[in-house]
This record gives C-alpha cells, sequence and structure tokens, in this order.
C-alpha cells in the first residue's frame, strides 16, 4: 500500500505487546502506520529467565520489527527513541540513531512505551543488584551468573567461595520464581558433573519478599504447592522481609511486621538480582506533562474506558503504562486493549461504530518453578506439576511471535528436558586485568 499526502497517519510508540498488537490490527487499515521503537526488535518477556539461565539464545525471543512486519504494505519501522510529544502541534520528537532528531507529525497516536525498574526510591542498588527488563540485562545477567561460578572454582577461601555460589533474588512475584528454580536447576543438572569440585549443597538460593507469600496474584493452594516445590529444589523462601540496604555484599532486610528497632538480617551475597517492583516507563511522564493528564503512584497514565487520554480523543496508551481499572502489568492486558485500540481507529477511519469501552477477558496466570513444573490458575482451574508445565508450554510457543521462533524455542526446550545441556553458556566480557598482555601494553613491549 503506497502512503499517499493525506493519508491518515497512525503514529505507534513501542513494538512490545500492545504496540505490535495495534499495529498488526491496523493492517487492512486504510492509514500510514509508522512503529517507533528504541530497540529494533519486539522482546517476548515472559521468556527472559530462559535467556539469563543460558536456555536460550536471545534472537528466539527478540524477532526485529521489521521482519515481523515485512508483509505488513501500511506499516513502517523507525529505530528511535520519543523524547517529547507536543500534543497542541501533534507531533512528537525522536531522538535518531545518527545522533540527529525528527519531529513525526501523527493524526492519531498510540503510546505503548510498557515499564521500568522501580527501586522504591533506592536507584543506587541498580549498580548491585541488576535488573532482568531487556534483552540487554538478561545478556548481561547470563554472564554474571556463569562467571559467578567461575569464581568460585578458583577461591581458595571458604567464606569468600561461599559468597559467590550465593544468589539472592529479591522479588517473588513470576520472574523471582522462575529465576530460582532455573538457577537451582543450573546448579545440579546442567554444571554439577562439568565443575568436578561444584558441590550443590554449596550453592545458596534466597528468595526474598516483602509480602507474604510467592506469587502473590495466584490462589492460596498454588501459591503453596510453588513455595513447597522451590523449598524441594534448594531454595530458601523468605517472606515477610523488606530489603534495608543491598551492597556488593549483599542484602540487609528488616521484619516487615517489627518496628524500626528490629534487629536486621544479612544475606552475604556477591549475587543480587531485582525482581521486584515495575513503573511506568519515563515517556508516560512526558506525555502526562504534554497533555495534563493525571498519573497514579507507579506513575501510569489514568486513561479513559476506551483508552484514550482524557480531553485527547486522538492520544490512546496502552499496555504497562497505563492505569485502567487497576489491570495488571502483564502481557494479555497489553494484547487485549493493542488490539481494542487498532479496533477502535480501525471503525473510526471508516466512519463506523467504534465500541465505546475496553473490556478484559481474564485469561489467567501462569509461572513455571522447574523443567517439570508450573503452575497455572485459569478461572476455575488450577493446575500444577507436569500438566501445568504443558499448559505453560503451549501457551507460551502460541504467544510467540513467529514461526521460525516457535520452532526454535521447541527444538531448544526438548534436548535441554532430554540432556539438562543449555546451549548458551556464553560469557561476552573476557577476563581482564590491567597487568595482562592486552591490558597493559608495557607488558608486551
Ligand atoms: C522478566 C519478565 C517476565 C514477565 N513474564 C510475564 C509472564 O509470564 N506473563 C505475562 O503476562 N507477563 C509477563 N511479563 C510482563 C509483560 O511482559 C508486560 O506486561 C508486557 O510486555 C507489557 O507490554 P507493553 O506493550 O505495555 O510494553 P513492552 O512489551 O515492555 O513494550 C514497550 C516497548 O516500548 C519501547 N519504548 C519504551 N520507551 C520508548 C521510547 N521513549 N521511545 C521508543 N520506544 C520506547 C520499548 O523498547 C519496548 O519495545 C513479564 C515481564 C518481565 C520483565
Amino acid at each position: 500500500m503506497e502512503t499517499r499526502a493525506n493519508q491518515h497517519r497512525v503514529v505507534v510508540i513501542g513494538g512490545g505487546f500492545g504496540g505490535l498488537a495495534t499495529v498488526r490490527g491496523l493492517r487492512d487499515a486504510d492509514a500510514d502506520v509508522l512503529l517507533v521503537d528504541r530497540v529494533n526488535h519486539h522482546l517476548f518477556q515472559p521468556l527472559l529467565y530462559q535467556v539469563a539461565t543460558a536456555l536460550l539464545p536471545p534472537g528466539d525471543i527478540a524477532p526485529a520489527l521489521r521482519a515481523v512486519l515485512r508483509d505488513q504494505k501500511n506499516a513502517r519501522v523507525l529505530l528511535g527513541e520519543v523524547t517529547g510529544v507536543d500534543a497542541q502541534a501533534r507531533e512528537v520528537k525522536v531522538a535518531l540513531p545518527d545522533g540527529s532528531f525528527r519531529l513525526v507529525g501523527y493524526d492519531t497516536l498510540v503510546v505503548a512505551a510498557g515499564s521500568t525498574d522501580s527501586y522504591f526510591g533506592h536507584d543506587e542498588w541498580q549498580k548491585v543488584a541488576p535488573p532482568m527488563k531487556s534483552l540487554a540485562h538478561a545478556v548481561h545477567l547470563r554472564s554474571q551468573l556463569l562467571r559467578a561460578f567461575e569464581v568460585a572454582a578458583v577461591t581458595e577461601d571458604p567464606e569468600e567461595r561461599r559468597r559467590w555460589l550465593t544468589f539472592a533474588i529479591v522479588g517473588a512475584g513470576p520472574t523471582g520464581v522462575e529465576l530460582a528454580g532455573q538457577i537451582a536447576d543450573m546448579t545440579r543438572r546442567t554444571l554439577r558433573g562439568q565443575f568436578r569440585d561444584l558441590d550443590p549443597t554449596q550453592v545458596r538460593i534466597v528468595l526474598l519478599d516483602a509480602a507474604p507469600s510467592v506469587l502473590p496474584p495466584f490462589d492460596e493452594p498454588t501459591r503453596a504447592h510453588t513455595r513447597r516445590s522451590l523449598e524441594r529444589l534448594g531454595v530458601e523462601v523468605r517472606l515477610d522481609e523488606m530489603v534495608a540496604d543491598i551492597s556488593e555484599d549483599g542484602v540487609v532486610t528488616k521484619p516487615m511486621q517489627a518496628g524500626d528497632d528490629a534487629p536486621s538480617r544479612h544475606v552475604p551475597a556477591r549475587n543480587v538480582i531485582w525482581a521486584a517492583g515495575v513503573k511506568a516507563a519515563p515517556l508516560a511522564a512526558e506525555l502526562a506533562r504534554a497533555t495534563g493528564v493525571e498519573t497514579d503512584r507507579k506513575g501510569r497514565i489514568v486513561v479513559r474506558p476506551n483508552c484514550t487520554l482524557p480531553g485527547h480523543p486522538e492520544i490512546f496508551a496502552v499496555g504497562d503504562m497505563i492505569n485502567l481499572n487497576d489491570l495488571p502489568g502483564m502481557a494479555e492486558p497489553a494484547l487485549q486493549e493493542g488490539h481494542y485500540v487498532a479496533k477502535v481507529i480501525r471503525a473510526r477511519l471508516a466512519g463506523r461504530y467504534a465500541p465505546k469501552r475496553f473490556r478484559y477477558l481474564n485469561l489467567g496466570s501462569m509461572a513455571t518453578i522447574s523443567p517439570s513444573d508450573a503452575v497455572a490458575d485459569i478461572g476455575k482451574l488450577h493446575l500444577r506439576g507436569t500438566i501445568g508445565k504443558i499448559a505453560w508450554a503451549l501457551v507460551h510457543i502460541a504467544f510467540l511471535v513467529e514461526w521460525r521462533n516457535r520452532i526454535a524455542v521447541l527444538v531448544e526446550w526438548f534436548w535441554f528436558l532430554a540432556t539438562g545441556r543449555r546451549a548458551q553458556r556464553i560469557i561476552l566480557e573476557p577476563v581482564h586485568h590491567p597487568g595482562s598482555v592486552e591490558g597493559d601494553t608495557r607488558a608486551s613491549a
């Protein structure tokens, strides 16, 4: 489809679950659709932890946006970060990869910029407790986890060795649970025979949360099952404990219910991973400034029932960055909102009746614990163990974008189940010391 001078211009910011669903839903619309993203791929975040634990290669969960949209003639892709919105002029300002800026005009704007990590006012913790939100984070975490075992293998001081073999995960939601289970499995099955003196009992995995249970959105028997399964894998589950400090030496926690003078507890650990709070992407604040709309305490835009911004029927927002009936920050609401917004835009362009409010169909929640155990709460159906794992695997394969990735992930999973091996054990950064041949030119002079 060729772009005409007077064609309706739809600009979609963000090629994640919500943004991509909107663009694809506009495939037959008489509109010029421009998708702007600061990364060149669509990231399937639910499988990020499998990249971080060396099971899947990054490309299997992150197809290029240009490849995904190759057959959609009315859609174009622009790699760039949106840094400003001018709601009066109907323009967004985009920082381009060559370092320049471009003003991009729109008739309809859809903002789907997602969320970012929240360190609850302690941004300094990010240096020692990295998050796992992007592909870059997951690849970095993979190096960090694998390196910890290598450092432990050459460390003679038993205390220090134990610190390198301690993995403290902050946040017992699905991401924390999944990471804890995978690290436990990696230790027991993948690495055991390969580090000749690695004793799995020396590895300590601590899962911390201020909440009184793991997986808070799930029903009580599912939570109890998850906790028991994690403990069977050797994970130490510590709940009702609030993180008071994180440093290179580990995590300090305080009991939730006790007063300020309650004694704190220290988990000595060289590996701390942040899997706790999230807040709206920074673009939400810019959008709120440009339009004068309200945000909630997580920085999310409070949208109207049809996902538009109050006073701006031409601007929609979807996904993790909005508050619409306080729906959870999950893939399914973002996807459904994206489909709905595309429907409204198509109806407006065709002069048809547009559905007045978004209705969410709750399809349930899932989380995986180990290679043979997952939990799924789907309405009244509560699946656990192997049957839960099968349901989990089917849903994740179905939701992955591109057939190539579905097949590649299935092959990796079968190979892993059969052998326990992880094919992606790459530490990207080489060992490097200032006095080494490469690091110090004097050494080779
Ligand atoms: C580790 C992890 C595991 C998860 N597991 C699950 C799960 O098992 N089940 C589930 O339902 N949900 C899960 N989620 C949550 C789910 O991934 C999100 O709810 C979903 O991705 C939200 O979709 P979205 O479109 O709002 O944002 P995203 O999918 O995050 O997409 C946002 C896009 O906007 C782009 N962007 C942001 N700012 C700008 C800007 N200024 N300019 C240009 N582009 C920009 C980003 O690059 C990104 O591509 C998980 C999340 C994480 C991090």
